[in-house]
């Protein structure tokens, strides 16, 4: 299908993006890879009429370590986050559909889009990681904030995710296990876990999160209370990811019923946990 008519700027400065952003009202859409908002253009399910591309914008690609955290760069690729390093947040980038998305899409349009199917918000939840915004001002939202409903964040119209900041969780191990029916689908669901073990072994603290299972991204809390302080041998392991479907109202599509998802979050849970937890 062919879009709606629209206009297009690409500001070489992000003060001019800005600028354009705010000129252009609530019918003008920032631009990054594309790859979530043209196919919408496209069914005419979203009819911007002002395109304000962010790839001449200096400064928004890239990741760097800075006390403890890393920072990346909005506009940075999922190829160049799976490359990077940087555990979780890079073993599920390396799962995001194939290489042409992945070296297109970028984290900052991932987690702006908001779309609780893709692999990066889950990942942004369980981490506690934070995005910092430019608007008026510059503001930081925790992924815990930011995640409001179905492909709603949020974020103000007028506002440009600049940064993502991730803990870099030194000392966790990680789990990412996601399933779908073909190897470069979306998720059906998947399951993140974060697991730091204390000096005996059992687990000092756990973060799960869950994608394609409500209307947003979220954390297994039932399962994560259940296995904090407690031994990390495969028994106790299984009995948390029992709960990780506690709470949750998955919508059924195409692939699977409610029951079903529910099913593969605890299945999922149980492998992401055994595999953070090595
Ligand atoms: C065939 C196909 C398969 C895919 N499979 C997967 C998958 O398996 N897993 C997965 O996670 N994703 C998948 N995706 C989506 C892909 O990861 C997208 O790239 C991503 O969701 C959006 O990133 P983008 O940079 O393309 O954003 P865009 O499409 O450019 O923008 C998406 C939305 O975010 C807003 N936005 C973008 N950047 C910013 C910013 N810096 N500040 C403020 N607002 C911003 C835009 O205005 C728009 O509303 C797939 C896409 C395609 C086309």
């Amino acid at each position: 299908m062919i879009p709606v008519q629209f206009d297009y700027v690409a500001p070489e400065s992000l003060d001019e993006a800005l600028s354009a952003l705010q000129a252009g009202g609530e019918d003008a859409k920032v631009l990054a890879g594309g790859h979530s908002l043209l196919p919408l253009m496209k069914l005419r399910l979203a009819a911007p009429s002002l395109l304000v591309d962010l790839r001449r914008v200096p400064g928004l690609r890239g990741v760097e370590r800075d006390n403890g955290m890393f920072r990346i760069g909005a506009m940075t690729c999922h190829a160049d986050v799976a490359q990077a390093g940087l555990g979780l947040a890079s073993a599920a980038a390396a799962t995001i559909a194939d290489p042409q998305v992945r070296n297109r899409g970028t984290i900052g349009g991932s987690l702006a889009h908001g779309d609780p199917a893709s692999d990066m918000p889950a990942v942004a939840l369980a981490a506690e990681a934070s995005v910092i915004v430019r608007g008026q001002g510059e503001r930081e939202i925790v992924a815990a904030d930011l995640f409001e409903d179905f492909l709603t964040t949020t974020l103000g119209d007028e506002e440009i995710l600049t940064e993502v900041r991730l803990p870099a969780l030194d000392g966790y191990g990680f789990g990412y296990q996601k399933f779908n029916r073909r190897n470069e689908d979306w998720a059906m669901v998947a399951v993140c876990a974060l697991v730091k073990k204390g000096a005996d072994g059992s687990c000092e603290d756990v973060r799960i999160g869950l994608t394609h299972m409500g209307s947003t991204p979220l954390r297994a809390t039932a399962a994560e209370q259940a296995l904090r302080g407690r031994g990390l041998d495969a028994r106790g392991i299984a009995a948390a990811a029992e709960q990780a479907a506690e709470g949750t109202e998955p919508p059924a599509d195409l692939n699977a019923s409610p029951d079903y998802k529910r099913h593969l979050a605890r299945v999922l849970c149980r492998r992401a946990l055994e595999q953070a937890s090595q």
